[in-house]
């Protein structure tokens, strides 16, 4: 057993913030794996290298570690760069890459060395943490889900049409690829966040784990 909490799901459903409450009050580390997508991306970007077919090479040259939580890409942390809409559409359109997602495994695996951790991702319980201790399935409406992320930019240019569409598309990306795509791993939990607060969604899963303690 692997001393992780997979938090899986599709975009906007609210994962970072619950995983990262949840690992607050856990006193676990929290790990975000979609950064590590969103920062290939933005080197790619940055380097001028075609993002449809990213060779080896370029994965070899960028060097991605946590440090205390925090994503570092070659030793500095990217910001806000890698939370655009952009980067997020970047991020999905290499994610299908086998290549890419085999880099990444083990960058995610090392993470869970130095004790417990809540990663949240897409494929957490179901490819890089098969053994969790804990696996939860974390969704919500796509009308839901896109009403968050209005909330999230209120000053944003996009309509709510348009951020509909692009959850609507990523999601597509995300379960229709043929690696590691969105599903939920058949021991995880199914938690619809659609009508909870963010709260009660913590709650839900911290009361999860306290009645099925695990060593
Ligand atoms: O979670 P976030 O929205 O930051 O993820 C950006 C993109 O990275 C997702 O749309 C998905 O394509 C990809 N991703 C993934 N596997 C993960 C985490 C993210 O394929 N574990």
């Amino acid at each position: 057993m692997s001393k992780v909490v997979a938090i899986d799901g599709p975009a906007g459903a609210g994962k970072s913030t619950v995983a990262k409450l949840l690992a607050e009050r856990c006193g676990f580390t929290y790990v975000n794996t979609g950064s590590l997508y969103r920062a290939i991306a933005w080197r790619a970007f940055r380097d001028g290298v075609d993002i449809g077919n990213l060779p080896g090479a370029f994965l070899d040259s960028v060097d991605l570690r946590y440090e205390k939580g925090v994503l570092l890409v070659d030793g500095v942390d990217p910001g806000p760069a890698l939370r655009t809409p952009e980067c997020a559409a970047a991020a999905s359109r290499i994610a299908v890459q086998p290549l890419v997602r085999k880099f990444l495994l083990p960058v995610q695996r090392r993470t869970a060395e130095a004790g417990w951790i809540v990663m949240e991702g897409r494929d957490i319980g179901s490819v890089i943490f098969p053994d969790a201790a804990y696996k939860f399935f974390v969704t919500a409406s796509v009308e839901e889900r896109a009403r968050r992320r209005m909330a999230e930019h209120p000053d944003g240019k996009l309509s709510f049409e348009e951020i509909k569409k692009m959850i609507s598309d990523r999601d597509y990306q995300d379960s229709h690829r043929a690696e590691a795509p969105l599903r939920q791993a058949d021991d995880a939990v199914f938690v619809d966040t659609s009508e909870l607060t963010v709260e009660q969604v913590v709650e839900t899963l911290r009361g999860y784990m306290k009645k099925n303690p695990r060593e």
